[in-house]
């Protein structure tokens, strides 16, 4: 007679770990009743004391439970107790089972399941302490990547609070969000993150502090500030993905370029009454924003900025109607190509999906890349200087430029410096020497007469003016900046990577302020390489200016 193994489990361990087995075979449903004590002690020749210890284990394991006077019934198997069913029914499961499985397993019986990604650890998570749990039983969720992704959210009106809203939610564990406007009254009606006592508070703010709210375990940073002009490149360059919430074409067309220049995805969003659409563009990939402007919308820019006081003005005017609905889709919709991008996996970029919630219709076009588009320019390697935007001077920066490129180095400001402002009325010229967002419409007015009096400007700085002891940061360069200067021949690019730990620190709202730097910087590669797209050597390039 063979040596039998000496059972570990006791009688009643034994049977709970077969009746456990009933269950995961489907021959105990959820909700069924347990047969008569009677039944079971004659079925598994027990005694009703052992039965009963039996009973007890499983009732422990919250897999039955007693309905008092009727008798027991089969819970239903939720993801806490699922792995302990698996433990108790270990080794009691029918043995006829498996042989038979195993012999059939090359025989095709109809669908098949498709093998588990092997590159995926198997996690069987506790949902009762583990907020992210289920996202592991989706085959390709990875999340790591989700919570090491740092996405940039322009926007924090009714397209931003749900895309960030989203975001914290799904536990991406960096976000950065930006917005210049505050909260009033009508916002409350598409804006899940705001509420009634919010009113008057900065909308960037607000959104960041609910997204901690929803998920404590993610970083938030906001910057209530314009994106055309007061956000550094070194943010966008240390992102993974950009997602535009925006509703004006000049942010669009800004962010358009600061993605492209530093070769990041960026996810447009665009709503009206109860329609959307939704774009995802990726440098090199097609069409970009700027190529899929008609000439109507270029020319109306272009006119636009030929009086650039007036075309900031604008930009605070334009508003559409819209719902909280086709603000959820098409919100929802960013936040999945935005998590599509974070996984590496395919996305259509430079198409179009349009949204139409009145026919509920939805079809997908593609734009035309238009080989002249002036946004088709990717920054070379950014040399990273231990400089801050506040204490660096013109000089410094020419010093550092000239040693590079030689004397005849020039630097190039990403918006217009505002020289003087000249009154043709009164012939009067006031000297000013601020950025163009910094100086209003109404102070653009001639004081004596009241005309808007006319602008002199410039992007373009030689090494020779008067003002070379200016702080970059009076002059609207903003933190974590990346410069461009030229030559002749080349372009080098230079960030004030001094502002790193201020400016990039995802730690608004954290109990222990220190915790995320940390992560920050074992994160920062110097020097780290972009690919030039394409190098042409046009000065002009870049600028967010258009032809007429
Ligand atoms: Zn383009
Ligand atoms: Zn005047």
């Amino acid at each position: 007679m063979p040596i039998q193994p000496i059972p570990r489990k006791t009688l009643a361990e034994v049977v709970a770990g077969k009746l456990a087995a009933s269950i995961l075979d489907g021959r105990l449903q959820p909700g069924n009743q347990l047969a008569p004590e009677r039944e079971l002690m004659h079925e598994f020749v027990i005694s009703r004391s052992t039965l009963r210890e039996a009973l007890k284990v499983l009732a422990d394991h919250e897999l039955i439970e007693a309905r008092p006077g009727i008798g027991w019934f089969v819970r239903v198997p939720n993801q806490s107790n699922i792995a302990k069913i698996h433990k108790l029914a270990a080794g009691e499961r029918e043995p006829v089972a498996a042989p038979a499985r195993a012999a059939s397993a090359d025989i095709p019986t109809g669908p098949r399941r498709l093998p588990a990604a092997p590159e995926k650890p198997l996690r069987i998570p506790n949902l009762h302490t583990d907020r992210l749990g289920t996202f592991d039983f989706i085959s390709w969720w990875e999340r790591e990547k989700v919570q090491q992704a740092r996405v940039l959210v322009v926007g924090a009106g009714a397209l931003g609070n749900e895309v960030v809203k989203n975001l914290a939610l799904m536990g991406v564990g960096y976000i950065y969000v930006i917005d210049f406007d505050t909260i009033e009254a009508a916002n409350l009606s598409r804006s899940p993150l705001f509420r009634e006592s919010d009113s008057g508070r900065r909308k960037a703010e607000v959104v960041a502090a609910r997204a901690k709210e929803l998920n404590p375990a993610i970083h938030v940073q906001y910057l209530h500030g314009d994106v055309i002009t007061q956000l550094g490149l070194g943010v966008v360059r240390r992102m993974d993905v950009i997602i535009g919430c925006l509703d004006n074409r000049e942010a669009r067309l800004a962010v358009n370029r600061f993605a492209y220049w530093m070769n990041k995805p960026w996810v447009d969003g665009a709503i009206q009454e109860l329609l959307g659409l939704v774009r995802v563009f990726v440098p090199g990939q097609g069409a970009c924003f700027e190529c899929t402007l008609t000439e109507e919308a270029r020319r109306d820019l272009a006119v636009r900025y030929s009086c650039p006081l007036l075309a900031r003005q604008n930009v605070l005017l334009g508003k559409v109607p819209t719902t909280p609905t086709i603000a959820s889709i098409i919100g929802a919709m960013q936040s999945q190509e935005a998590l599509k991008i974070i996984h590496g996996m395919p996305v259509e970029a430079g198409k179009v999906i349009h949204f139409n919630g009145m026919t509920n219709t939805m079809h997908t076009t593609a734009y035309l890349a238009r080989e002249d588009c002036e946004s088709h320019w990717t920054y070379g390697e950014v040399v990273e200087l231990p400089l801050r935007a506040e204490t660096t001077t013109l000089q410094d920066l020419f010093s550092i430029a000239r040693a590079d490129l030689g004397a005849d180095a020039l630097i190039e400001l990403d918006q217009e410096l505002i020289l003087a402002l000249e009154c043709p009325h009164c012939k009067t010229i006031e000297s000013v020497l601020q950025p163009l967002s910094e100086v209003s419409f109404e102070a653009a007015h001639c004081p004596a007469c009241g005309t808007l009096r006319e602008t002199q400007m410039t992007h373009l700085l030689t090494g020779t003016e008067t003002f070379l002891n200016r702080s970059l940061a009076s002059l609207g360069i903003p933190p974590l900046h990346v410069l461009r200067a030229y030559n002749a021949q080349e372009y080098r690019f230079y960030e004030c990577t001094g502002d790193l730990d201020e400016a990039l620190h995802f730690n608004h709202f954290e109990e222990s302020a220190n915790h995320p730097r940390t992560i920050l910087r074992s994160r920062l590669r110097l020097g780290e390489e972009v690919q030039l797209a394409e190098t042409r050597g046009n000065p002009a390039r870049g600028r967010v200016n258009l032809r007429p």
